[in-house]
């Protein structure tokens, strides 16, 4: 009798939720559970936006994953997955081939620059711990330089993409700044902070008001927005923008693109089917034809129903968390030759941050803001961590103490 080889691909909010999950679900002799992922950290993605305003180190957003594996139970290995062959049941890596009756796919996202061109050389984006912390650095350098150079631009932040990253990161950057321009001795007034969003309006998934009192939060502080303005390229001066058909030149040297994510590129290579890295799942997670592979996270697409109707889901973290845990249940319920059971997401709400201490958001049907609003996004963050890690993880590195 052989254990049967069950390879988890990927260490963020879905794949560690569902090793975390699974190791409580089953014993040692149930299955060889093994755990793959780039860093020997997780991060918290939600979190990003924090290392890349300088309001966290990026250290603050990340925790060893070994605090969470149990060892008895499962394996981890550090390594960076390289291809994906479903056929062959087999994953390559830079620390060689892997082997997997059951595997779980949650790779997560990338940037996606939509083929804006100089997008990819002249913008920073906000996708990962050395993206973000690269994004802090930027702006230190250039404040830091601006007393040499005496160069407006030095001070002039360009943000492309007013969704919630963008938003959370201008939250965080007006928190931030103040300090930054104290310390390198600049007025204030000479700042300035620009964000092109390419839609009439901002966060549309919130109500109006509640769309408008981020807007005007983050304008009393400073922040210009450029709404209805596609970004159409980017060069070393900043954002190339459409307005009214013409094209005109926003400059600056901090230079960040918010506006675009996909999911990883190995799908792409992996499975047919793929568009902007995600595949589209089939009720109870797995994908057609494979029905041993589960694809969870950013990489998938999980419709919230089944029809023409249907729609994919959006990839938050709080659904990412809700597929691990559906997916570790389901993983039992296949090594004991049940059928799976379908998906339902529980919607327990969204906020978006403005800074430590004030936000907007619909939290249990409920809408929010101000710091009823930062306090449960204080919650929100906290509770991921004690979901995967347990209560002395979410202590440790929560939002509550
Ligand atoms: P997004 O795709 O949600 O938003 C990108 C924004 O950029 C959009 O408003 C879009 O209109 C704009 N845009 C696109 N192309 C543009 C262009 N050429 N010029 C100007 N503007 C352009 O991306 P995101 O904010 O990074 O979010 C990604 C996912 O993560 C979403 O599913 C989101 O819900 C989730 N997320 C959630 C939270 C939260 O719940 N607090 C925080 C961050 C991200």
């Amino acid at each position: 009798f052989e254990r049967k080889k069950v390879l988890v691909l990927g260490a963020g909010y879905a794949g560690l939720q569902t090793v975390s999950k699974l190791q409580k679900l089953i014993g040692f002799q149930d299955a060889d559970i093994t755990l793959i992922n780039k860093n020997e950290y997780h991060y918290e993605a939600t979190w990003l936006h924090e290392t890349a305003a300088g309001t966290i180190n990026w250290e603050d957003g990340t925790y060893p994953i070994s605090k969470v594996v149990d060892a008895q139970k499962v394996k981890f290995v550090p390594a960076e997955v390289t291809a994906i062959h479903k056929d062959e049941k087999r994953v390559e890596t830079n620390q060689g081939d892997f082997e997997f009756d059951i595997l779980v796919v949650a790779l997560g996202f990338e940037s996606e620059t939509f083929g804006i061109p100089g997008m990819e050389e002249h913008a920073q984006s906000i996708v990962n711990p050395q993206t973000a912390s690269a994004v802090r650095k930027e702006i230190e350098e250039n404040f830091a330089n601006y007393k040499q150079s005496g160069d407006d631009n030095d001070l002039s932040i360009l943000v492309g993409g007013a969704g919630f990253t963008g938003i959370e990161f201008l939250g965080e950057l007006v928190e931030s700044l103040p300090e930054l321009t104290k310390k390198h001795k600049i007025d204030y007034n000479k700042v300035k902070v620009t964000c092109v969003e390419a839609m009439p309006s901002m966060l549309p998934m919130f109500p109006e008001h509640l769309g408008k009192y981020a807007q005007e939060y983050l304008e009393k502080r400073g922040v210009e927005f450029l709404i209805g303005t596609p970004i159409v390229a980017t060069n070393e001066k900043g954002f190339v923008v459409k307005q009214n058909d013409t094209e005109k030149q926003l400059e600056g040297n901090n230079v960040i693109w918010t506006a675009g994510v996909r999911g990883s590129r190995l799908m792409e290579a992996s499975f047919d089917g793929v568009k902007r890295g995600r595949i589209v799942t089939k009720q109870d997670l797995t994908i057609e034809g494979y029905d041993n592979i589960f694809v969870i996270g950013d990489v998938a697409a999980v419709m919230n129903g089944e029809g023409a109707d249907a729609r994919p889901y959006p990839t938050t973290a709080q659904i990412a968390m809700q597929l691990g845990e559906h997916t570790a249940k389901n993983i039992k319920l296949k090594l004991e030759g049940e059928k799976l059971k379908s998906f339902k997401y529980d919607d327990k709400g969204t906020v978006c941050s403005l800074g430590s201490s004030d936000g907007i958001g619909i939290a249990l049907g409920r809408e929010i803001k101000g710091k009823k609003a930062a306090f449960m996004k204080r919650v929100i963050d906290s509770r991921a961590i004690f979901k995967i890690g347990g209560p002395f993880l979410a202590y440790s590195k929560g939002k509550l103490f």
